[in-house]
């Protein structure tokens, strides 16, 4: 019997190098956006937030997406206890606090344990500094909206080690 063998469409699926243009408005505000090269990226691998993965599952190269990602498939919910007061002698420089150190600035910082983190200075007191450290994009629903630019088959290689080769990946 004959069969009709149509053109393998290729989808975002699991296992897929994905290259994408996009936008993220977040609050009506553009926050980050692609530049002259998209977006490369293995998908399935946790590399991109779930949200982000899951809408973009099944799309073609060439289409354009515009969805939106809530704050529990994006970057989790605000968490009161992500908010610390810090000894201010942590933050002085020479006998006075480093001109990093305002409201409102990011600050690149390690914990107890040795790993980094990044704070946002939300108050500065007597001899405490306020920082939170929920990430900046918390509690927060996305806006993402682009064009799917090329969607292929992972290698081997690819999968073996977690991310893309070549291109708009790692080179070794
Ligand atoms: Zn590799």
């Amino acid at each position: 019997m004959y069969c009709l063998t149509l053109p393998r469409v290729m989808e975002i699926s699991k296992n897929k190098v994905v290259s994408v243009h996009y936008k993220l408005d977040v609050d009506g505000e553009t926050v980050d956006q692609s530049g002259d090269q998209p977006l490369t990226y293995l998908h399935g691998h946790q590399m991109m937030i779930p949200g982000f993965e899951r809408q973009l599952e099944g799309l073609q190269k060439g289409q354009p997406y515009n969805f939106t990602v809530e704050s529990h498939e994006g970057y989790g919910e605000r968490n009161d206890e992500a908010i610390a007061e810090l000894d201010k002698s942590i933050f002085m420089v020479d006998g006075k606090i480093s001109d990093q150190v305002y409201q409102g600035a990011q600050l690149q910082m390690r914990n107890e344990e040795g790993h980094p983190l990044v704070g946002t200075v939300v108050e500065i007191g007597e001899d405490h500094v306020t920082m939170d450290f929920n990430h900046m994009l918390a509690g927060k629903s996305l806006n993402f909206s682009g064009t799917v630019e090329e969607v292929r088959e992972a290698t081997a290689d690819e999968i073996s080690h977690g991310h893309v080769h070549g291109p708009g990946g790692h080179h070794h």
